[in-house]
């Protein structure tokens, strides 16, 4: 019976949002002990589903009554600042106390994000895994998952067997990388040793520039590196890393895992890195400005034959600690008198309250950011009415959120002028059709549609709009993908785009 202690956190830290701490952790979900096998096991489940593809997996290889899965702690917040010390400590303690009391284990799974900073280190990540092998000692596998926007440390890379990166941005194979981690870790228990040899590239790619279909940059690197598992490589990860948390960690990495061949590691690691940084000059945003974007939406609202767009504010990601609040392509709209528009999700639990204050179908004066105070989150006022008042509780059916359970926390449709603006009391991005669908809205018949993401709503919306009729809106905010904006303290310098003609060569053998 192989005993598996399974633990971690999830943080994506964007160093220019406010720090975060235990009630994002508490909000998103931090599961315990039990629940978590329960939750792994659930047919509509709300936690991470890296966890519920590695259950199913581990059942599926060893057979339920042949592995005993000893279930920690495993505490995810949306994507944030930096967490607080005290609370990251607490964390810790949690997890050595959980490990310790596990006893003797033959494996351990952590489901980690990778992208996180705390207020005092730029790895809490690494502090993590450097706790976990420190108790379960040098010879037992610890296979981690991590998101494509993890931004890997030397202790990272030295405290763990293995870790398996996305392939798909957005992350629709978050699943199937769990179901994986099974494999690899049920592989060193067997008695494979991994070695592994890691690349960072100088190229902090903006948030956008990121996609994985067909046509992007770095998904042709994904795929090449997928052409190169074989009977001596375990596991090619290619991680994109995540911009806003600001480290010297931060670059575009491979990892090459190889079943005790480092020195094939490292050439196909070098290899893959080359081809990568052969194309890093099509890492290029491609949005549109602020006042063609309005246009397009008003000529869609007055011509039922034009087709519909998808509209997106990639600068106000709350799936990059943005706080999808700021009203600027809002205030636009509404002054250029659209017509037809859907527009969501916006975090303001105020504004929720002053709508059941009204009741539903009743007019009020709708204030915006009254409560919040952080940079961008401007107020707005606005002639308003309660279209519809919901718990803000439903199971997806589309991309990144199909057969999850979702909640928005107390949620409120209500109408300014020509958009119908779904107001949320728990701070996320808008991952699909769902989001709006769940409240009886009607995105067939939308003219146009604004979402708040930056690029996870691809695949929630997939079914509706084809990429062509797509537009990427150029605004302000703290997840804004033109990275001069912002005020860059520790990214290593050079760096591609911040400085142009920033050059890389192959480290020589
Ligand atoms: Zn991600």
């Amino acid at each position: 019976m192989k005993r598996i202690a399974i633990l971690g956190f999830m943080l994506e830290s964007n160093r220019f949002a406010p720090p975060c701490g235990r009630a994002d952790f508490e909000e998103r979900g931090t599961y315990r002990g039990a629940d978590i096998t329960a939750q792994a096991r659930a047919a509509t489940p709300s936690i991470y589903l890296g966890i519920c593809g590695f259950y199913a997996e581990m059942d599926r290889l060893h057979g339920r009554g042949g592995w005993e899965p000893l279930p920690i702690t495993h505490a995810s917040s949306q994507p944030a600042g930096p967490i607080e010390e005290a609370y990251f400590n607490e964390l810790l303690t949690e997890f050595e106390t959980g490990l310790t009391a596990a006893g003797a284990v033959d494996g351990v799974y952590v489901p980690e994000h990778g992208g996180a900073i705390a207020v005092h280190t730029h790895d809490p990540d690494g502090e993590v895994f450097a706790l976990v092998r420190r108790i379960v000692g040098p010879s037992v596998p610890v296979v981690a998952t991590l998101d494509l926007h993890a931004n890997v440390s030397d202790v990272m890379m030295d405290s763990v067997d293995v870790q398996i990166g996305y392939h798909c941005n957005p992350h629709t194979d978050i699943r199937e990388r769990g179901e994986e981690a099974a494999r690899v870790l049920s592989e060193l228990m067997a008695g494979t040793k991994a070695t592994a040899y890691r690349v960072r590239l100088p190229l902090v790619a903006p948030s956008v520039t990121q996609l994985t279909a067909e046509g992007h940059p770095y998904g042709d690197l994904i795929r090449l590196g997928q052409t190169k598992i074989d009977d001596r490589v375990i596991n090619v990860t290619v991680l994109s890393g995540f911009a806003f948390a600001d480290t010297p960690k931060n670059g575009m990495t491979v990892i090459v895992h190889t079943r005790d061949d480092p020195a094939l590691a490292k050439s196909l690691a070098v290899e893959l890195a080359a081809a990568g940084w052969a194309d890093h000059t099509r890492y290029r945003t491609n949005m549109a400005a602020l006042d063609i974007a309005v246009r397009r939406a008003v000529a869609c609202g007055e011509d039922a034959v034009v087709p519909s767009i998808l509209f997106a504010d990639p600068a106000d990601n709350p799936g990059g600690g943005g706080r999808g609040n700021t009203t600027y392509i809002l205030k636009a709209l509404l002054e250029a008198g659209v017509k037809g528009c859907l527009f969501g999700v916006f975090f303001d639990p105020a504004l929720v309250e002053q709508a059941q204050a009204a009741g539903e179908h009743t007019a009020f004066r709708a204030r915006l950011n009254t409560r919040e105070t952080a940079l961008y989150s401007e107020p707005l006022e606005w002639d308003a009415r309660v279209v519809r008042l919901h718990d803000g509780e439903f199971v997806g059916h589309h991309g990144m959120v199909a057969g999850k359970s979702v909640s928005l926390g107390a949620t409120a449709v209500i109408a300014l002028g020509g958009v119908e603006l779904v107001v949320i009391s728990k701070r996320q991005q808008c991952l699909s059709s769902d989001f709006f669908e769940a409240l009886g809205l009607d995105v067939v018949g939308a003219r146009s549609i604004m979402v708040k993401s930056r690029g996870h709503f691809r695949a929630g919306f997939n079914h509706l709009f084809p990429p062509e009729r797509i537009v990427e809106v150029d605004v302000p905010g703290l997840t804004s993908p033109n990275l001069a904006n912002f005020d860059w303290r520790y990214l290593p310098r050079p760096v591609f785009p911040l400085d142009p003609d920033t050059t890389w060569a192959p480290p020589v053998a």
